[in-house]
């Protein structure tokens, strides 16, 4: 997979991708990082990315003409050629501008990326980008919270770093995108083959549980019981009842639409009751 990176500035992403499992993924060739520089698509004296807004009002715009270029230097057409000409293609390039007005990016936006064979991100900064990049170029504008940030770099970085760790091979254990917060729901897990199916602790879009290591007392809190004793269905089960209560204190939005066992509701059920 590749990502492409539109920025007026590069510099931001030199050393941001230089550790742990993303520096490996690229240095393993898993992954691949183009990062372009908007300035080098200005063609005054002063290398102009961005203008005044039309019809007033506070700051700057980054100007369609130097991203137009830049997508065009990238081999990207706007989208209705492009939609044309791929499609009997499998996987076209998706074109995404970061935005705090688009739709919120999350783990499941992440997986639909990772199946990906390229995805080029547009990075705004000032005000924005002038609206006819979107309109024209832009397959999808993302967010990644509800709040505005002084540029798109950063979320472009958390794009790449959410998605490309769901590319096979990048992770350690291939399957332990699936086990973690949002993981896949439980019927697209495969059986552990250990007498105990996997799904009693595959996520289904619940959040993680809580993880413990030594030293096996701390701060006067000693690690729960049921994690010492070797009794992995326990350990599943207790595992899951955690997520359970973590995914109801702090979102129970997303229970809403998580992957529940009759046994789940049961729990939650019996946990709802304990706060009454
Ligand atoms: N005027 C814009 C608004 O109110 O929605 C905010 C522009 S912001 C100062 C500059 C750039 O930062 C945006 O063009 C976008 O690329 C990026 N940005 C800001 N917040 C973001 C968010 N929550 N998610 C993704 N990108 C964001």
């Amino acid at each position: 997979m590749r990502f492409e990176i539109i920025t007026i500035f590069p510099e931001f992403f030199t050393s941001i991708f230089e550790n742990g499992i993303l520096r490996r993924a690229l240095a393993e060739g898993l992954v691949s990082m183009g990062v372009h520089d908007l300035r080098a698509f200005t063609h005054d004296r002063h290398r102009t990315v961005d203008d005044r807004p039309f019809g007033g009002g506070e700051g700057m715009v980054l100007k369609p003409e130097p991203l137009a270029e830049a997508l065009a230097s990238l081999g990207i057409e706007p989208k209705a050629q492009r939609l044309a000409s791929n499609a009997a293609q499998a996987g076209p390039p998706q074109v995404v501008l970061l935005s705090a007005q688009g739709r919120p990016f999350t783990q499941a936006m992440a997986r639909e990326l990772a199946a990906t064979e390229r995805v080029v991100l547009i990075c705004g900064r000032y005000e924005g980008v002038d609206e006819r990049v979107n309109e024209l170029y832009c397959d999808m504008e993302l967010s990644i919270g509800d709040y505005v940030l002084s540029g798109g770099e950063l979320a472009a970085a958390v794009v790449v770093d959410a998605t490309m760790r769901l590319l096979p091979g990048v992770l350690g254990n291939e399957a332990s995108g699936d086990f973690e917060s949002f993981g896949v729901a439980d019927a697209e897990i495969a059986d552990a083959g250990d007498g105990v199916p996997r799904s009693q602790h595959g996520a289904g879009g619940l959040l993680d549980y809580p993880h413990y290591t030594r030293p096996a007392e701390f701060g006067g809190l000693r690690v729960p019981e049921t994690l010492l004793n070797g009794d992995h269905a326990g350990i599943r089960r207790w595992r899951r009842e955690q997520q359970l209560r973590k995914t109801l204190a702090n979102r129970p939005d997303l229970l809403e639409g998580a992957a529940l066992s009759k046994e789940d509701r049961k729990l939650l059920e019996a946990i709802r009751g304990e706060a009454e």
